[in-house]
């Protein structure tokens, strides 16, 4: 349920983040499609009153040119009392300078006169009364002369020649020249221009040649579908208060926008109406395309980014679980072989402790009879010596396990180690009419640098299993070969007999603690299951490999292969070997058992030392205390002893020195049949250098002395 939910939580947040960037996404794209169809729109607009503001103010500018030219036209002539002949010249000029069709004067009997003395006349006659009463104004009328549409500009004067009054003056102008005015239309045939009275009545379109006045342009806008924000009725409002503006509309299936801009003159609007697809918003919508594709780039990198991230995240964590499991299942099932192994040591030591004790009852109660007293003791100590080799191989394992088992690296002379094999094979050989042989033919060295003991350790097993497992006259072959690798060799042991064999089925399990393959209850005794498996440990630390062939009736064969380095012969010294010469080193031997102290001090005395014996632990710091710095080189130090315990005066003695600011402390060396890890950790601790398991070999002795006091390390 935890793990579920601790699962949960950590997942949320990524999902959370992909849905935000996919609604981020999906936002943007409805916002980016609404804008671009909004800001669109809106641009055209722009677009296109402004074109028809700046077209209209043109046309208005020429409008005013031409009417201001005529106003000082009037002026000029009224003050210079011109003649008919002399106006109708002037009338003439003025055509010429403004490209008019025909400029005149107006009479006050309503005739008219050009300035090439031809008379016209107006059909719109209304209009001309507006020049006398919008006087002071820009007067432009639509007309028809002769069946063409022009415009007419007019201004009012009074002047009198030649007995005639004239009342105004006026120009005309053919629509067609309006088309000159305004332009080229710069957007297409689909598009125009047109000039509309404020009703809505058409005076001019680009391009039709002879519209039609009847049309209004809010006629035919009504027939048309308009934007939804448009309307005919928005338009005519505007335009009713000289407002300018825009309008959507369709037409046969294609968008146009119009524009409506008002000219000062006589309420007229230029209106500029255009199809949606010519004017040009490429520059706008490429620049929107860009920002909006950067943008969505961003959102994708990122969205992909992040779930990549999370894809790697959501990895790494079922790994580091399945890590985490595949180490929980080591760590429990190490645990479990722990409590298994523990059980067995526990069931295992029970059996011989329970022979040893009931064989002493026995003896007890035998007490009367020498012979069945003897034979209950021999009882008890042979389940007593089964009892000793089991602790020794648990604690072998223990130290295996801890990981503290330390290799020695000396000189191993392979001749003295098959001579010993031969001496040690012999009696138990004997005992079963075992025939043994021993090749060390193959062998090209005879020095090779390993750990003497362990090695021995590895062919004790393999022969004691041979002789233990093979029959009454049975044959027991023992080879050492060497494979040469440059400077260093394998080493490949192999132990033959020709005995019970084990059955395939179980030759998997002889290297496991405890396991005695086919060994049946009776032929039990002299082994406790460990070991093989001890063996193979020592053998992977000494980096070799271990195998078995074995066929059940007709016998096994162990083999070793391990790496040495070859050596040469080791120089002679009068102490022994050279590693277990310890020669001029003087030893502070506490130790409270006075045979184990005496055997001691004799057997280092005979390697050289010059040993002083402490016989509890205040013993031991007195004398320490006492002695002038150098005295003593090394100190041996029982665990237990009375009045202080080994651990104890280790402590004061390193107190002591450091008080006295010695600085060379002196090497301590715990002397223990405890060897559990607890305790190493408590002698190191207590300032202990080393540690040597009782009972004591004087080899190991030796060099752990030469090793801590510095005459030759040999590890
Ligand atoms: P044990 O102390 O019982 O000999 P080991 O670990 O040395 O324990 O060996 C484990 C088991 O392997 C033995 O109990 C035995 O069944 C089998 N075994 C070992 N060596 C031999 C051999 N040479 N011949 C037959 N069986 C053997």
């Amino acid at each position: 349920m935890d793990m579920f939910e601790s699962k949960k939580k950590k997942i949320r947040p990524g999902y959370a983040a992909i849905l935000i960037v996919v609604l981020g996404c999906v936002i943007f794209g409805l916002s980016s499609t609404y804008r671009l169809t909004y800001g669109i729109e809106m641009s055209n607009r722009k677009i296109v009153l402004n074109y028809a503001s700046q077209t209209a103010s043109r046309l208005q500018d020429r409008f005013e040119r031409i009417d201001s030219s005529l106003k000082e036209l009037i002026k000029d002539v009224g003050e210079r009392e011109a003649a008919l002949s002399d106006i109708c010249r002037r009338l003439k000029d003025y055509d010429e300078t403004w490209e008019t069709d025909g400029s005149g004067v107006l009479f006050a009997d309503g005739t008219t006169m050009l300035g090439d003395g031809s008379y016209i006349t107006f059909e719109n006659e209304i209009a001309m009364q507006d020049v006398i009463s919008y006087s002071a104004q820009m007067n432009v009328s639509q007309q028809v002369i002769n069946g063409k549409e022009v415009l007419v500009f007019s201004k009012p004067c009074e002047y009198q020649t030649e007995g005639r009054i004239i009342t105004g003056m006026f120009s005309v102008l053919g629509m067609e020249k309006l088309q000159d005015m305004l332009g080229e239309y710069g957007y297409s045939d689909s598009s125009f221009l047109a000039l509309v009275k404020n009703n809505g009545d058409n005076i001019w379109k680009q391009g039709n040649e002879n519209p039609n006045s009847e049309t209004n342009c809010f006629e035919d806008l009504e027939r048309l579908k308009l934007h939804s924000s448009d309307s005919v009725m928005q338009m005519r409002n505007r335009v009713k208060v000289s407002m300018d503006g825009t309008l959507i509309y369709t037409k046969e299936g294609q968008e146009y926008y119009l524009a409506y801009v008002p000219l000062h003159v006589n309420y007229w609007y230029l209106i500029v109406s255009t199809q949606s697809e010519i004017i040009d918003y490429t520059a706008l919508s490429r620049q929107h395309y860009i920002v909006s594709g950067v943008l969505l780039a961003v959102i994708i990198v990122m969205g992909g980014l992040g779930i990549l991230y999370m894809a790697v995240r959501n990895r790494r964590m079922t790994e580091d679980n399945q890590k985490l499991q595949r180490a929980t299942a080591l760590a429990n099932q190490a645990n479990a072989a722990k409590r298994e192994f523990l059980a067995k040591v526990s069931h295992e030591i029970r059996t011989p402790l329970n022979g040893v004790v009931g064989m002493l009852e026995l003896a007890k109660r035998d007490y009367e009879s020498k012979a069945k007293c003897l034979e209950d003791l021999d009882k008890a100590a042979f389940s007593a010596e089964y009892l000793h080799a089991l602790i020794d191989d648990v604690l072998d394992m223990s130290r295996i396990e801890s990981g503290k088992l330390k290799l020695m690296k000396e000189t191993v002379d392979f001749f003295k180690l098959k001579e010993e094999l031969e001496v040690i094979i012999h009696t138990d050989a004997k005992k079963k009419e075992l025939s043994v042989h021993i090749d060390s033919a193959q062998l090209k060295h005879r020095y090779f640098i390993t750990d003497y003991l362990r090695l021995k350790q590895i062919l004790m097993n393999f022969v004691s299993n041979a002789i233990k497992y093979t029959g009454i006259g049975g044959s027991i072959f023992i080879n050492f070969r060497e494979e040469e690798l440059g400077e260093i060799s394998n080493v490949i042991i192999s132990v033959r007999d020709n005995g019970i064999g084990i059955s395939p089925e179980r030759i998997a399990d002889i290297f496991e603690p405890f396991e005695q393959g086919d060994v049946t209850a009776q032929n039990r005794s002299g082994g406790v299951g460990l070991g093989l498996s001890i063996v193979k440990k020592i053998v992977e630390i000494m980096g070799g490999d271990i195998s078995v062939e074995s066929e059940p009736g007709k016998g096994s064969t162990f083999t070793v292969r391990l790496p040495m380095e070859t050596a040469q012969a080791p120089k002679k010294t009068p102490g022994g070997t050279e590693e277990e010469d310890i020669t001029g080193i003087s030893v502070l031997l506490a130790e409270d058992n006075v045979l184990n102290a005496e055997i001691a001090c004799e057997l280092l005395a005979a390697k050289g030392a010059e040993v002083t014996w402490a016989k509890d632990g205040e013993e031991v710091i007195d004398m320490y205390q006492k002695a002038k710095t150098g005295t003593y080189h090394i100190i041996l130090m029982d665990i237990q002893m009375p009045k202080k315990n080994g651990i104890e005066a280790t402590k004061l003695i390193r107190k002591m020195e450091q008080e006295a600011n010695i600085r060379q402390p002196i090497p301590i060396v715990a002397m223990t049949a405890n060897a559990f890890e607890e305790q190493r950790k408590e002698m190191k601790l207590a300032g202990m250098d080393d540690c040597l398991y009782k009972p004591i070999d004087l080899y190991q002795v030796c060099t752990c002395i030469r090793r801590q006091t510095g005459k030759k390390e040999v590890e």
